[in-house]
């Protein structure tokens, strides 16, 4: 997240406060869901409609991490967690011939 979209986000939570956009995190998650669902399970062309939900989430998600100020702690626990889903990935393939 640049710093104007921080300042963005930080606006936000100012103006409408802390509580209510982490309701509004859990909505958004809940749309992204329900059109995942469609997709998945009725095979519905919504992939439009995935992607609007997607940036909301993200939207969301970067002012859950300005709420809680924990992009950092976030960004170093990802980066931890992808290094780990980079050996299972490659003890997965060394023992399943991929
Ligand atoms: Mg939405």
């Amino acid at each position: 997240m640049n710093k104007t979209q921080e300042t963005l986000y930080q606006r936000a939570l100012r103006v409408w406060g802390k509580e209510p956009q982490m309701l509004q995190v859990i909505e958004e998650m809940s749309e992204l869901i329900k059109e995942i669902l469609k997709n998945v399970n009725r095979k519905k062309d919504n992939v439009a409609e995935i992607v609007e939900e997607t940036a909301d989430v993200e939207i969301m998600l970067e002012q859950l991490k300005c709420c809680y100020n924990i992009k950092d702690k976030v960004e170093a626990y990802k980066t931890d967690k992808l290094k780990a889903i980079e050996e299972r990935l490659n003890l997965w393939e060394k023992t399943h011939d991929k």
